[in-house]
């Protein structure tokens, strides 16, 4: 296990505990939390959830609203600058909207972003801007209808569609489209994807298909990134962006004169654990330190308990207890489910 130098990660009140430069691009460390804050969903997509969807988890086994503020407001008073609201459909869990302007308000907090399926979005685009969510990353993983029905088991697109184009007039900072990319299912619409940030502001952004559900044979339907760049640049000239600061793990194109950019993000093909700075928080209450690896703590006897310096040691563990890299590859982790909706992805 890759253990984080000491001087990182030791325990100080208040004060913030990473801020050094990380290995690549200047990025801070450890300054970025993920809070899935509900397994459920209204969409049952096939990379994500059988198509039963996840176990029923009971309103009492998820963390209140109480309990994710309170790990919030521990993990800004380490440093953390960022956070992510995200599920199943963070957009279905009631309350929601209330509960994001307390994260809002958070001193400190520099960024309140969220990800969804974009399905409430119609109604619900101005008052999460309203309520101080910046910038929104919504899941779209096909522009027709049939596979986008296929691959979400039922979803309407044009409820997707309408969904941006509120968050568009909403007026938020970034939005970001997130594409799960599957071979011989959505492949070949790279492109038109692609053409998308040509007279629009938007991030597309290409992700490798990770195996979660342990399918046999799934490494035929991964689609690495470089063959998705390389793809793409016989069609159109590209130059790239440099990374800003509190970025995820997306490396940024543009195609030449184009409005928006087009992102890699490749968990599979290439390991940017090295680089990660995220802290995730699971619906009932685990703290992650990867995304794979089960490098756990679970998090309610500590909330149970009420003492926030135990709960500040506990998220500082679990960015030094950060692997070196994943073990997608190996024959454990190939064989073992990974409940994406609950972790948040
Ligand atoms: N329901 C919201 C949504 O779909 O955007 C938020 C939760 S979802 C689990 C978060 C992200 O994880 C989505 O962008 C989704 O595409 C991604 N994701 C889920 N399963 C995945 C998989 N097997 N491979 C790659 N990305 C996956
Ligand atoms: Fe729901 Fe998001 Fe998972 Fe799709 S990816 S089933 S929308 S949680």
């Amino acid at each position: 296990m890759y253990q984080r130098p000491l001087e990182r990660i030791s325990i100080a009140g208040t004060v913030k505990l990473w801020g050094s430069p990380g290995r690549a691009g200047g990025l801070p460390k450890g300054n970025y939390l993920r809070l899935s804050v509900t397994d459920r969903c209204n969409l049952r997509c096939r990379y994500c959830m059988p198509a039963e969807g996840t176990a029923k988890v009971g309103h009492g086994d998820i963390l209140s609203y109480e309990e994710l503020l309170r790990i919030a407001r521990t993990a800004v008073t380490i440093g953390v600058e960022k956070i992510r609201v995200t599920g199943g459909e963070p957009l279905g869990r009631r309350g929601i909207i209330g509960f994001l302007r307390q994260l809002a308000a958070i001193p400190g907090l520099q960024r309140l972003v969220l990800t969804t399926n974009g399905v409430m979005l119609p109604e619900m685009a101005a008052p999460l801007r309203d309520a101080g969510v910046e910038s929104l990353n919504i899941s779209l993983d096909s522009l027709r209808q049939q596979t986008f029905a296929s691959i979400t088991r039922g979803g309407d697109l044009r409820q997707v569609l309408a969904g941006i184009a509120a968050a568009e007039s909403a007026g938020f900072r970034f939005i970001k489209i997130n594409v799960v990319v599957m071979r011989g299912i959505n492949d070949d619409e790279l492109e038109e994807f692609a053409a998308l940030t040509l007279d629009r502001p938007w991030r597309v952004r290409f992700i490798e298909y990770m195996p979660t559900l342990a399918e046999p044979g799934w490494e035929t339907t991964v689609v690495p990134g470089a063959e998705i760049m390389a793809r793409l640049s016989r069609r159109f000239a590209m130059t790239d962006e440099a990374s800003e600061n509190l970025a995820g793990p997306a490396r940024y194109q543009r195609i030449a004169g184009a409005a928006g950019l087009i992102g890699v993000i490749t968990p599979v093909s290439c390991h940017f654990c090295g680089d990660c700075n995220r802290i995730r928080v699971t619906s009932r209450g685990i703290a992650k330190s990867c995304l794979l690896d089960r490098g756990t703590i679970d998090l309610r006897p500590i909330l149970a308990g009420g003492d926030d310096t135990a709960l500040r040691e506990a998220l500082c563990r679990t960015v030094a207890e950060k692997p070196d890299r994943h073990r997608l590859e190996e024959g454990s982790n190939r064989q073992r489910q990974i409940a994406m909706a609950g972790i948040g992805g």
